[in-house]
């Protein structure tokens, strides 16, 4: 039977290009009455957070995208964790070594450099191989007994020839062994890589075809590489063509929001954000622009899929959102959408202890958290006319708040103090002054409670977009 999978890492906001990929994963199994497993890829310890894994499990529930197998539902396959795995690849990094596909490389971050420039000056690839890499054995003793840390690296070809791998939708494709380097499979923590960990696991999850970005397409060889060395019938590989910004660039989070967590906030229904990105490429055979995931399900052929980069345009979107609400939801039903979705208990009890001593009437509470339930404020020059700066030195703090706010790895309260804090002392202003455009920016008044508590409430996709509109 098929098996498909989707393999999130948990680092950061739940991603729509997850949802997207996930969408196809799920309609392929379907379709073919398989299985549709999910897995968490959280081998990067540092990056990965239980925060994170929770919330793109959240929001693929609220798409409506739901799995036979993952890691809060149990399965035959388990853990579906890896960091619960790690015995098994050690194993199995073990037995890479043992017949000679592997090996242990001791190389400093400095020689790897060293190395690369070399190769660099020879006009070769930056790829180490493993020729770049040996030591002879006398020295690996001495690295070794010095204690010093050392990787598990994957055996590559050297330079001459080409790997064919095949994809589903793009035939044979014929990649350079010369860009592909000796991976390293298992790092000095003892913990694997995506590769390995990737390939192990796909294996053992009896995973029959893997339908994953585009970005994955040049890992596809060590891919295969490991599964032969291992002896493993390799899965049908699809790469899907990535999201991409109306400017046809990467979807990204710089310039569009990205975060599942903010359509949700902008007040997209479910259903269509499944709708529209069941269009991103593939589209139904008498091209209907409104589909269910049922429909969808039941119509779906992956040949369907077009390669050119799909747009994932904002105003389409709304569009969409709009044809839904007006044609598929009665008056009862939008009732019940609205109060669950601006009244329902966790948003009260996030929004509550801010705005709580500020109100002397319960009519205050609507204009109060207004500004918290809408999508982009519509602001004016106006509103920006009481603060003391001028005009240029406002855009300026906007800019470096918003470049500032990029850069943070979570959303905490005080990170978001401590980045503006930074910045209004890196400016010598004071912190009132430097906060005063931002609070019309994200408040459209000045009078709202603290705007680092707004940001925070906001979330960090729909901040930067607030940022970015006053900016503008
Ligand atoms: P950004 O440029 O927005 O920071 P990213 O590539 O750093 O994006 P990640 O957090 O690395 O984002 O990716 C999260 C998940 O979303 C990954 O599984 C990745 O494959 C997927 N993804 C990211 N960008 C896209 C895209 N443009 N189209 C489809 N999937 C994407
Ligand atoms: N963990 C990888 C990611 O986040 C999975 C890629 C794959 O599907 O192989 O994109």
């Amino acid at each position: 039977t098929v098996r498909t999978r989707i393999a999130p890492s948990p680092t950061g906001d739940p991603h729509v290009g997850t949802a997207y990929i996930a969408l196809f994963n799920l309609c392929f199994a379907r379709q073919h009455g398989g299985q549709f497993i999910l897995r968490i890829e959280d081998t990067d310890q540092v990056r990965s957070t239980r925060e994170s894994e929770q919330a793109i499990l959240d929001s693929l529930r609220w798409l409506g995208l739901d799995w036979d197998e993952g890691p809060d539902v149990g399965g035959d396959c388990g853990p579906y964790r890896q960091s619960e795995r790690s015995e098994l690849y050690v194993q199995y990094a073990e037995q890479l070594l043992q017949s000679g596909k592997a090996f242990r490389c001791y190389r400093t971050p400095e020689e790897l450099e060293e190395l690369r420039q070399q190769r660099r000056e020879s006009g070769l690839s930056t790829a180490l191989k493993p020729s770049d890499l040996t030591l002879d054995e006398a020295e690996v003793a001495r690295r070794e007994a010095a204690g010093m840390p050392s990787v598990i690296r994957m055996v590559v070809p050297e330079e001459e020839g080409s790997c064919e791998v095949h994809d589903l939708l793009r035939g044979t494709v014929s990649l350079d062994w010369s860009m592909v380097d000796a991976q390293i499979l298992m790092k000095s923590d003892g913990l694997p890589t995506y590769h390995l960990a990737n390939v192990v696991d796909d294996h053992l999850m009896g995973i029959t075809h893997v339908l994953r970005g585009e970005e994955w397409l040049n890992s596809a060889p060590k891919h295969q590489l490991l599964y032969q060395y291992f002896g493993w019938e390799m899965p049908v590989l699809c790469h899907l063509p990535l999201l991409r910004n109306p400017d046809k660039s990467k979807l990204s989070k710089r310039k569009n929001p990205t975060s599942i967590l903010y359509y949700e906030r902008m007040g997209y229904l479910p259903e269509v954000l499944l709708n529209y990105l069941g269009r991103m490429g593939w589209s139904m055979p008498d091209e209907r622009e409104k589909f269910s995931l049922t429909e969808m399900q039941d119509a779906f052929d992956i040949q369907r899929v077009s390669l050119g980069g799909p747009i994932f345009d904002l105003a389409k979107l709304r569009w969409l959102n709009g044809l839904w609400i007006r044609e598929d939801l009665s008056q009862e039903a939008l009732a019940q959408r609205l109060v669950e979705w601006a009244l329902n208990g966790d948003n009260l009890a996030r929004v509550l202890p801010h705005v709580h001593k500020r109100l002397e009437t319960l009519s205050d509470f609507i204009p109060t958290v207004a500004f918290l339930a809408s999508g982009d404020l519509p602001l004016t020059a106006d509103a920006f006319a009481d603060t003391k700066t001028d005009t240029e030195t406002q855009v300026k703090y906007l800019q470096f708040a918003l470049w500032r706010l990029e850069g943070l790895r979570t959303w905490e309260r005080d990170a978001i103090w401590n980045g503006v804090k930074a910045l209004a002392d890196a400016s010598e202003v004071k912190i009132k002054d430097f906060l005063a455009p931002l609070f019309i920016a994200i408040a459209g008044s000045s009078s709202s409670f603290s705007v680092v508590d707004s940001m925070h409430l906001l979330g960090p996709d729909m901040t930067r977009a607030r940022l970015r509109n006053a900016i503008e």
